[in-house]
């Protein structure tokens, strides 16, 4: 098993999760990162003794510095900080950061040779064919942390090389809005969006599953991560997050992997993979699971899925349209500052009005994110 991690994120919901899965296992952290919650990274500092530490904004980075000053651990700011972080000579890097931010430390640990747990969805869907072209080229792995990649790929290691999927079956719990029109969706609050049913998360994904945008993001994160048509990933609403998502193969079997929706399994899994250790994840009580239930999924009344779908048949830069479209539109809302179905009024019209084409480099994919996030402020 691997000695050593570095976590980019590390005191949001995935990050401290991560932390709690080294703890267990015993791992030397290496490096740890935030944007700007400067007190729980003390705490992690102070707990894991890291060699370096990066807060994204420099003017808390210099208090960082000064209240853990009789430590060893050396703080850097910034991109750059996020750069040295990603290629240091860790085992492997855990990316639990929220937002495309994520995609140029990615690409860095990917050339350093790393592998990488991979939860940062955003950085996929933005930069998916950079990154697999880099993952290919330098012989990496990019190990799914997100629950529904982690069980495809769980159940992928039942299954020949050959190519005998025939489809993906990407379960989705539907958020706390599942069964509404969009006329009951009109005034909800940002209180009721970030009460989801099965999964205590981040802000940002927690307002995705709301959205639904969380599982168009999946879907374009599954069709890269497996090589898979967008068309052959069916969506499935199954309420009670206890199937994490299934595949089937063209004699019509199934398989499916089940748990506790507790993310603890799936980041230890993408961090002890190919082996498996004891989890502090209670066990799975099948006297409790009294029934599961499956639904189809409404993109009419849920158009960010619509829009993630039509991004991905358009190809090239449209999943980053998308994408960066969104992150500003979650944040508004979050803000108060637009309502809950302008995100996906507003994530519909960036793909459908902003021009662009395919992604040579990390640039260009910048440029479209940039692009998408101008378009939503200038429609608000
Ligand atoms: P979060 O908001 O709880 O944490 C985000 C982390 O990223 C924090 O440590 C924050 O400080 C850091 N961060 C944000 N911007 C940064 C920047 N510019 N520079 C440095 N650090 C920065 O989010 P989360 O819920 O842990 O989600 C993280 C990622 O994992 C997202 O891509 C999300 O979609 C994905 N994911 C999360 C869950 C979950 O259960 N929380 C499940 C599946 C996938
Ligand atoms: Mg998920």
């Amino acid at each position: 098993m691997i000695k050593n991690i570095s976590v980019l994120g590390s005191t949001g919901s995935i990050g401290t999760q991560t932390l709690d899965v080294a703890r267990n296992l015993g791992l030397q952290v290496n490096a740890l990162s935030a944007h700007s919650s400067i007190e729980l990274l003390e705490e992690q500092i102070r707990e894991f003794k890291p060699r370096l530490a990066v807060v994204f904004e420099e003017a808390k980075a210099k208090e960082l510095r000064l209240s853990i000053a009789d430590t060893s651990t050396k703080v850097l700011s910034g991109m750059d900080g996020l750069l040295e972080l990603s290629g240091d000579d860790s085992d492997l890097m855990v990316n639990a950061i929220v937002g495309m931010v994520g995609l140029a430390p990615t690409l860095e640990a990917i050339n350093s040779g790393k592998d990488i747990a991979f939860a940062n969805k955003e950085t996929l869907v933005a930069g998916g064919e950079l990154v697999m072209n880099a993952v290919k080229e330098h012989g990496v792995k990019l190990l799914p942390v997100d629950s529904e990649h982690s069980a495809i790929f769980q159940c992928l290691q039942a299954a020949p090389p050959s190519k005998v999927i025939k489809k993906i079956l990407l379960t989705a719990s539907g958020g706390p809005f599942f069964g509404k029109t969009a006329d009951q969706l009109k005034d909800v609050t940002v209180e009721q969006a970030l009460a989801h049913p099965n999964w205590s998360m981040g802000a940002k994904i927690t307002i995705d599953s709301a959205t639904m945008m969380n599982k168009g993001l999946e879907i374009i994160e599954a069709a890269w991560l497996f090589d898979t048509d967008p068309d052959d990933i069916e969506v499935v609403v199954h309420r009670e997050s206890i199937i994490h998502s299934m595949i089937e193969f063209t004699d019509n079997s199934v398989l499916a992997q089940l748990g506790m929706p507790d993310m603890r399994i799936p980041i230890q899994y993408a961090i002890t993979y190919p082996e498996r250790y004891p989890s502090p994840v209670a066990e799975l009580d099948w006297t409790k699971l009294s029934r599961m239930t499956f639904y189809s999924a409404d993109d009419t009344t849920f158009k960010c899925l619509a829009a993630c779908k039509k991004a991905m048949k358009k190809g090239g830069l449209y999943p980053a349209v998308a994408n960066g479209a969104n992150e500003v539109a979650n944040r508004l809302f979050r803000d108060r500052k637009i309502s809950f179905l302008d995100i996906g009024e507003l994530v519909t019209s960036a793909v459908d009005n902003i021009d662009v084409t395919s992604a040579a480099c990390l640039d260009d994919v910048l440029r479209a994110d940039k692009a998408a996030r101008e378009y939503v402020y200038s429609q608000i």
